[in-house]
Formats: structure tokens, sequence, C-alpha cells
């Protein structure tokens, strides 16, 4: 098919027929000056999926999260969500549509307690629930599923006994699962994680995976993690990044099978 120069957003439509995916990048190029740091990414990622990204440091995950969650423009080609362009959307209305992000503690209010930082999530999850006049005339009602969410998911995250602490004050591995929680409270269809153990021990890592892994049961999860074990174990499909392109894309065998994979990442790491 010779279909070239086809305009972005017109006719995608053989590409989006053929798959379910929730989250697609079509030849997707970040450059910084003459760097291409995102160099022509194409992937798909089926709705349900637990999708992790890996690639060393500089491989362009970060970036490529940015991209889709729209912090950053492209610089060229084109991201769809739900079968629709997003390419040139900005955040908040990638969030509206249903996509969740966590930006790495920075979504946590540090003066505002464990319970309201959630509270707000869940406030958000239920705003369209319920039309204005109701809210009026039903406030009860509403206030009670909010708060039962809100109970619900802070004993999920393990933080009932520090519930009314303020956010600042907690230690580092607390202020992680608060951001889980916040992402978790707001029931997004598609949710970013970009290393959410970061700086946490092996003993912690699992526990978040664990918690992360059970809480979004129901969701597509995308995550970028540096614990090759865990996401060997867990993913249902990795995506290798190297110098900004697509190495190797499969289940945890294949990747682990592939011998440029092998060379460039993994070395000893997986037999
Ligand atoms: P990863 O998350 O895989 O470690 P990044 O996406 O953070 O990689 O970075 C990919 C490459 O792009 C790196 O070489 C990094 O230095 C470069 N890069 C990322 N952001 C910027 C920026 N804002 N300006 C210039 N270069 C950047
Ligand atoms: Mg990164």
């Amino acid at each position: 098919m010779s279909t070239t120069d086809t305009k972005r957003g017109d006719e995608p439509a053989s590409d989006l027929d053929r798959t379910d995916a929730i989250l697609r990048t079509e030849n997707l190029i970040k450059t910084f000056g003459s760097f291409a740091a995102i160099d022509g990414v194409n992937i798909a990622v089926e709705r349900g999926e637990f999708r992790s990204i890996i690639g060393p440091n500089g491989a362009g995950k970060t970036t490529l999260f940015n991209l889709v969650s729209g912090a950053l423009p492209a610089t060229a080609g084109s991201v769809y969500f739900d079968g629709e362009e997003i390419t040139d959307l900005p955040p908040q209305e990638r969030i509206r549509r249903g996509m969740g992000r966590s930006f790495q503690i920075s979504n946590i209010f540090g003066g505002l307690t464990v319970r309201e930082n959630v509270r707000l999530a869940a406030q958000a999850r239920h705003r369209g629930e319920y039309s204005f006049l109701e809210s009026l005339f039903k406030p009860t009602d509403r206030y009670e599923d909010i708060d039962a969410d809100t109970d619900g998911i802070i004993d999920r995250i393990g933080l009932a006994d520090v519930a009314e602490e303020h956010a600042a004050a907690l230690p580092y591995g607390d202020k992680r699962r608060l951001e889980i929680g916040v992402v978790l409270a707001t029931d997004h269809d598609l949710v970013l994680f970009d290393e959410p153990t970061a700086g946490m021990g092996p003993q912690e890592t699992d526990d978040t995976i664990d918690l992360i892994q059970e809480v979004l049961a129901d969701q597509t999860l995308v995550l970028v993690e540096h614990d090759i074990e865990l996401v060997m174990e867990l993913s249902d499909t990795i995506t290798v990044l190297h110098q900004g392109q697509v190495l190797a894309e499969g289940t945890p065998e294949e990747v682990a099978d592939d011998r440029d994979v092998q060379d460039a990442y993994l070395g000893g790491v997986v037999e």
C-alpha cells in the first residue's frame, strides 16, 4: 500500500481495526537538539495487559512516558489512546480520558494528611457519578461512598496507622505507597509507573510491586522497573528499549532468549 503521505489523524483506521490497543504509538520521535531520545517507537499495549518497559539508563524510557502522558511534545509521530489520537492533547485532557501516571511523589500534597491525599483523589473519581443536583440532595450517600473508598485504599497500601499524619512527615517508602494509593484512588484505565521502587531495598521493592499488581489487577499497567527478576516474573509483555528504539518485545521468555537483548542489556543477569 502506498499511503505514505497519510495526514495525521486521517485514516489510521486499518491499524486501529487490527488491534484493541488501549495505548499505541506510531513512529514516535523525540529529539533534543540533534539527539533522538526516542527514535521511531511503535508500541501497542492491549487492554488489561501488564507491560514492562526495560532498558539501560538513558534508553529513553522516561522520555517515552513523557510523550505518552503529554508532559513533553512529540517531535514527530503519533500517540493513540483508546483508539483516538491524543498526540497533541494537553496532559489534563489525557488524564480526563482515563490515563493515570505516577509522577514520582509530585502528586502528593505534603501539607495534607495521608487520608486527605487519598480522599482528594477518590473524590475526583466519583465526580462523574452524580449530577450536580444529586450531589446537592444526596450529599450523604456520596460522601459515604468516598469515605469507604478512601478507607479501603488506605488499608490496602498499609498506611492505616499513619492516616492522620501529614504526607511530608512520612518516611520515603511510605510516601511511595501513598503515591500508589493516590493513583489507585483515581481509577484510571491505563496507569503508567516510572520506577515506582526507585530507592527501595529488595523486600520493599517486592512488596510494592505486589501491591501495584494486586490493586491494579483489572487495569492496564505500563511499568518501568529496574528489578529484572521481578519484571520477568510478573509481566505479560516486555518491551526492551535501547538508544531510543525498540530492541525487542515479547513474553518474558522470548525477551530473555533474545540474542540482541542478551548482548545489549541483560548480560549475565538472565541465564
Ligand atoms: P531512561 O529513562 O531510559 O533512563 P531518559 O528518557 O530519561 O532515559 O533519557 C533518554 C536520553 O535523553 C538520555 O540520553 C537523556 O540524557 C536525554 N534527555 C532526556 N531528557 C532530556 C532533556 N530534557 N534535554 C536533553 N536531553 C534529554
Ligand atoms: Mg528514567
